[in-house]
C-alpha cells in the first residue's frame, strides 16, 4: 500500500500528523508533501510527529495569490503523480493545498481520500474560499472520512454513496491527545513569553485570522478585548496570527492595552499548555472549537456561523460574531468566580482514535486505483458515531 500525504497549513500538520503516524503503524509505504503554504506557523510540528517531507512545494508558492497557489501546487502533485504510482492520496479538510492535490490526483485517476470530509456551512462564500475548496474535494474523493454523523448526513444528501463514508471522528483530538501526553503535566512552554503569564490572573485564550472578519468585525473583537483587559482581573493572551491584515489591526487597538500579551504564533505544544490553563477561549478558528471541549471548555465562536454546530448543540460553544457586548459579558460570565467553569461533557467531534481507523480502512481495503470509483469491497467498514 503506496500512500502520498499531502499537506500545506499548520492545522493539515496537526490533523495528518497522528495519521502519518498510524499508517507508519500499519505498515504503509508513505510519502508526504508538503506545499510550504504555512512555513513560520509549522515550526516543531514536523519534529513533534516524527514526519520528513518527501516532497517540498516550490518556494514561490508563499509569494501568490490563493489561484496561483492552487496552479503551482497542482502542477507539482501532477508531475509526482506521473512519476510514481500511488493507491492514495490523501488530504486533509477544506485549504487550497487540499483542493489543489485532490483535483490533480482525479485528473490522474488516483483515488483521494478526504480527512474531515463533510463539513458544510452551505453558503459558498462563507467561509471563503474553504467552502468552496470542500466541495471540490468532496467531489473528487473516493473515500469520506467524516469526523461526526452530521458531517456524514451533509455528504448523503449531497448524493455520496454511503459505503464511501466512514464516521471516524476528528484526528485534531488524536494529535491532542499525543501532543498533551508528549509534554507532560511539569511542560516548560517553548516561548518565554508564555511561561511568564501571571498565574493570579484567570486566563483568556484568543486566536483570530479568519479572512471574513479581517477589517470592520476584527476591530470590534479586538475593542472587547481591550474591554476586558480593562477588568484587571484577567490576562488576555492572543497569539497573533502572520496574516498582515490581523497584525495591522492587532497592534493598533491592543498595542498599549492593558492585561493584554500579544505573543507570536505559539508551537503547538506551547498552545495545548494554555488551553489547558485557560478559563475560556474566544476565536474564530474551526481546530481550536474542535479541541475545546476535550479540555472541558467553554468557548466563545467569533463567527456568525460554523460549520461545527457539534460544538454548540454539545453545549461547549455560543456564537458571538464580532459583537463588542457579547464577547465581553460572555467572557465576563465565563471568568466569574474563583474556579473554572470546566464541563464534563464528552468532545463531540472524537474519542482519539480517528487516525487508527483511517489507517485501518486506507490499509485493509486492498482496493485497486479506479476500482475504488465504482466499488468498495465488502470487508470495508463503516464506522458510526457510538458504536
Ligand atoms: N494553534 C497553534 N498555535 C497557535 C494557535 C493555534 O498550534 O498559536 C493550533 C490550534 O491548537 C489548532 C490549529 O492551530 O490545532 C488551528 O489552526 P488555525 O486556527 O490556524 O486554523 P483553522 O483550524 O481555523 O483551520
Amino acid at each position: 500500500m503506496r500512500i502520498l500525504l499531502v499537506f500545506g497549513t499548520r492545522p493539515e500538520i496537526i490533523k495528518l500528523g497522528p495519521v502519518y503516524r498510524a499508517l507508519n503503524d500499519a505498515g504503509a509505504d508513505i510519502d508526504v508533501f508538503w506545499s510550504g503554504q504555512h512555513v513560520e506557523l509549522a515550526d516543531g510540528l514536523l519534529d513533534l510527529f516524527g514526519m520528513t517531507p518527501t516532497y517540498r512545494g516550490a518556494e514561490v508558492v508563499l509569494q501568490m495569490g490563493l489561484a496561483g497557489k492552487h496552479g503551482v501546487i497542482m502542477q507539482q502533485i501532477d508531475k509526482i503523480l506521473r512519476e510514481v504510482r500511488y493507491d492514495w492520496v490523501v488530504v486533509q479538510g477544506d485549504t487550497t493545498t487540499a483542493a489543489a492535490a485532490a483535483t490533480a490526483a482525479f485528473t490522474s485517476r488516483v483515488p483521494v481520500a478526504h480527512v474531515e470530509a463533510g463539513l458544510r456551512t452551505g453558503t459558498i462564500m462563507s467561509p471563503w474560499p474553504e467552502e468552496f475548496n470542500r466541495r471540490v474535494i468532496g467531489q473528487a474523493a473516493a473515500l469520506h472520512f467524516v469526523p461526526t454523523a452530521l458531517a456524514r448526513d451533509n455528504l448523503l444528501k449531497e448524493g455520496v454513496g454511503p459505503r464511501r463514508i466512514a464516521v471516524v471522528g476528528n484526528t485534531v483530538v488524536d494529535a491532542l491527545l499525543y501532543a498533551r501526553n508528549r509534554i507532560g503535566s511539569d511542560y516548560v512552554p517553548r516561548d518565554p513569553e508564555v511561561a511568564t503569564l501571571p498565574a493570579d490572573k484567570k486566563l483568556v485564550l484568543v486566536t483570530l485570522h479568519r479572512r471574513e472578519n479581517i477589517g470592520e468585525p476584527m476591530r470590534d473583537i479586538l475593542l472587547a478585548l481591550r474591554d476586558l483587559g480593562g477588568d484587571g482581573d484577567k490576562i488576555i493572551a492572543l497569539p497573533v496570527h502572520l496574516n498582515p491584515g490581523v497584525r495591522a489591526d492587532v497592534k493598533a487597538v491592543l498595542g498599549d492595552a492593558p492585561n493584554v500579551r500579544l505573543l507570536a504564533p505559539l508551537f503547538y505544544g506551547d498552545f495545548v499548555h494554555l488551553m489547558g490553563r485557560a478559563w475560556t477561549v474566544v476565536t474564530d478558528s474551526g481546530g481550536v472549537q474542535e479541541e475545546a471541549p476535550t479540555f472541558g471548555l467553554q468557548i466563545l465562536i467569533a463567527r456568525e456561523s460554523t460549520e461545527r454546530p457539534e460544538v454548540i448543540e454539545a453545549g461547549f460553544g455560543t456564537l458571538v460574531g464580532s459583537d463588542r457586548g457579547k464577547i465581553v459579558e460572555g467572557v465576563r460570565r465565563l471568568t466569574e468566580g474563583s474556579a473554572r467553569q470546566l464541563l464534563p461533557a464528552h468532545n463531540p467531534f472524537g474519542d482519539g482514535a480517528a487516525s487508527r481507523r483511517i489507517a485501518e480502512c486506507l490499509t485493509e481495503s486492498n482496493v485497486k486505483p479506479i476500482e475504488c470509483y465504482t466499488s468498495l469491497p465488502s470487508n470495508y467498514r463503516l464506522w458510526q458515531a457510538g458504536r
